[in-house]
Formats: C-alpha cells, structure tokens, sequence
C-alpha cells in the first residue's frame, strides 16, 4: 500500500527512475491532436478519471486522462507500481466505468451504453491479455481456444490462432503441461481468435522470465503486424517501450509523456 506524500520506496524509486529514462529513439508529440495522425481512432479517452472509495478513503487512480489508440497501432503504456495503469486498461476494456470522462470506441461512447451493449463490446472487439494466463486447467490449449470460437461471430479456429503464436506444436497439451510463457501464448490465441480490432494486455509477461518473455513479445508484435490489431502493451518495464510504435507513460494517475517511437526493435533486442 503506497500513502500519499510518503516518500518512495528504494525500490519504487528505482523503478520510476527506470520509467523516466527515456531511449534516444523517442520523439515528443501531443496527444489527442487528430491532424498528427493519419490513421483513425479506435479509442479516444477524453477527461477520464477513476476514484475508488473504500469506506472514508478515496485513492484517485487516475486524474484526467487523455488518450488516442489508433488502428493497427501497438502502444506499451508504461509507468510504476500504482500509477493507474490497469485501471486505465479496464476501462478502455469497459470491464470498469470511469467516474468521470468519456471513451469512445470508434464513434460510440462506451460511457452511455447499457450493461448490455458493454457485454457485447467486449465480446466482439475486444482481446484481453492478464499476467497470470487463466487458462482452464482441465482442457487443452485447443479446448481453451474453442471456448471463445465457439461464440465468437467470425472466428478463426483453433489451430490458426494457435499458429499464429507459434503454440500448435502443443495444441493438445493441458495448461501443467506448458510453461509459463507457453500458456501466456494459449491466452493470447483465445484472445485473438475471435478477430478483436484491440488486444489489452495487462503486464503479460510481468510472471516470465526474458526468454519465455521475449516469446510472448514476439507473438504480440506478429499478430499486430499480420492482423493489424491494435495492441495496448502494459508493462514496467522500460526497456519493452522500445518495440513499441507510441509509448504512454502514466506517473501517479496521469499521462507524463505520449510519445512516438522512431525506431522499432525487435522483441529479440529486449533486455529483461
Ligand atoms: P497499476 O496497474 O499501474 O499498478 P492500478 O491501476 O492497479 O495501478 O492502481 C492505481 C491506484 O488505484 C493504486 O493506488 C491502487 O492501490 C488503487 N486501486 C486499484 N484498484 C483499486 C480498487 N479496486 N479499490 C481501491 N483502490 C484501488
Ligand atoms: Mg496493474
């Protein structure tokens, strides 16, 4: 638990040193500014805040959030412990209404719809991706995936969302059979089956080690470049910003930097 106005930790403070270091790659830009980007908006949060209020206790999670996500883009939003960064995720994933704010999908504003609409936004445009895969320990990763094919509207099948991420080999294996990194990449083929335009990532390989994490990158950044899926990439940490095109950075419920990424690297090149 962080109080407000106490100091930071040293490892708090290591890891929002970490957050401000910024590669030479990056250039400065303003966001929301529709004439600096030729592509269209997916998401545009606009004024979003998000207070949580246990008994007499309120934590301002976020504190005014502007933010674009356009098609086909892959955006790592980086920032330290409790910056606000999962909060901003799930209501971008209207899985959480902001307290104030509006976010638009496209044209709609997710802020006026019906628990029912909500339902049916996420299950139709939107992948989610969480640090500890979820995966159902009694079916194989073909099992898992074919839960969402199963309902989805235009599926791919299993075995093509599996391919994908480079897991078909071990299609028919249970989730104890798999590590860490192969199960994060079963829950990024049920994530994508379904063809969503976003795929939210919630700090998806905060439990790996660098070469399962480097794998999970991989999948990330191929089916962004085969399918064009816009990809929210959380992490903390500052060197994954790199194979990003646009990193965000939240520091204490607020966008401190947007910037573009000039030069991509590979997963690969990611130092853990
Ligand atoms: P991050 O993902 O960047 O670590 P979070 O969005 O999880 O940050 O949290 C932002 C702030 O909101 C933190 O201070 C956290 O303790 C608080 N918070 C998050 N979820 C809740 C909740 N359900 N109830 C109360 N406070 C919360
Ligand atoms: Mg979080």
């Amino acid at each position: 638990m962080m109080w407000a106005g106490a100091p930071p930790s040293p490892p708090q403070l290591r890891q929002i040193k970490e957050t401000i270091r910024r590669p030479a790659t990056l250039r400065r830009m303003t966001h929301p500014d529709p004439a600096q980007s030729d592509r269209a908006a997916v998401f545009r949060a606009e004024g979003v805040t998000r207070v949580y209020r246990t008994g007499a206790v309120a934590v301002h999670a976020l504190r005014g959030v502007d933010l674009r996500l356009d098609e086909a883009e892959m955006v790592v939003l980086l920032g330290a412990s409790g910056s606000g960064k999962s909060t901003l995720m799930n209501i971008l994933g209207a899985l959480d209404p902001p307290t104030e704010g509006r976010v638009f999908f496209r044209d709609r504003d997710l802020t006026r719809a019906s628990d029912r609409q909500l339902t049916a936004f996420r299950r139709d445009h939107v992948g989610f991706v969480f640090q500890f895969y979820n995966l159902v320990p009694s079916l194989t990763a073909r099992e898992n995936v074919a839960l969402v094919t199963e309902i989805a509207r235009d599926p791919m099948t299993p075995e093509e969302a599996l391919a994908r991420v480079n897991i078909d080999h071990r299609m028919d294996h249970f989730p104890a059979e798999l590590s860490g990194g192969e199960q994060q990449r079963v829950a990024i083929a049920r994530a994508i089956a379904k063809r969503p335009e976003v795929l939210l990532c919630d700090e998806p390989t905060g439990a790996l080690d660098s070469t399962t994490g480097v794998q999970v990158l991989e999948a990330l950044a191929q089916v962004n470049a085969d399918l064009g899926t816009a990809t929210v990439l959380i992490t903390h940490n500052a060197d994954i910003q790199r194979i990003a095109d646009r990193v965000v950075v939240l520091a204490d419920g607020r966008v401190v930097r947007d910037e573009v990424n000039t030069e991509r690297i590979a997963p690969s090149e990611v130092s853990w």
